[in-house]
């Protein structure tokens, strides 16, 4: 089923979520939750979703990448489920400086700079560990997800002097410059 999503001014986007216990994950509310997160990011080319932006205050965020229309320079990323993440940054550099977008945010990009190296500790949807390592763009992805589960907006974060509206990103903001690595 497809999931309302939440937008910006809506307090529970801004609300630390609850850790699952594996008691938890396994109920089949949680279980039909984490599906529907995928079925709505899918349904919105959305390259991630976290559970607070569909209204439950759980740490809970997938991801996916497949040649996203909204994102086309984005390499691709097959469907991940992280519950209970844990971020740790694993080099200063390389640092990714990308405009980012929110399925919260509609319409809006802005310059975000992150770590590009890291390492995403967290369960599957069956609640055994595992482990991503990400380097580039991608750990842009997963470290913007893993904020919403702290409250926290991309738009937090963005230099606000780059702060566009997409008809604006699209005509003035060349393609080279949306998404940089720096080493
Ligand atoms: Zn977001």
């Amino acid at each position: 089923m497809q999931l309302d999503i939440l937008k910006v001014g809506n307090p529970l986007l801004r609300q630390i979520s609850e850790e699952l216990t594996f008691e938890q994950l396994a109920t089949d509310a949680v279980q039909e939750l984490i599906s529907n997160m995928v079925e709505t990011m899918r349904a919105v080319s959305g390259a991630g979703i976290a559970a607070p932006q569909v209204g439950h205050l759980l740490r809970i965020a997938v991801a996916e990448v497949e040649k996203n229309e909204r994102y086309p320079e984005m390499p691709e990323l097959p469907l991940r489920i992280w519950i209970n993440p844990q971020i740790q940054v694993l080099a200063p550099r390389p640092e990714v400086l990308m405009y980012e977008g929110c399925l919260s945010v509609p319409l809006l990009r802005g310059q975000v700079r992150r770590p590009g190296a890291i390492r995403v500790t967290s369960w599957n949807e069956r609640g055994e560990e595992q482990v991503d390592e990400f380097r580039g763009y991608l750990a842009a992805v997963a470290q913007h997800e893993c904020d919403h589960l702290d409250g926290t907006l991309f738009v937090d974060r963005a230099d606000p002097k780059t702060l566009c509206h997409w008809d604006e990103f699209q005509k003035h903001v060349p393609q080279e410059e949306r998404m940089l690595l720096i080493s």
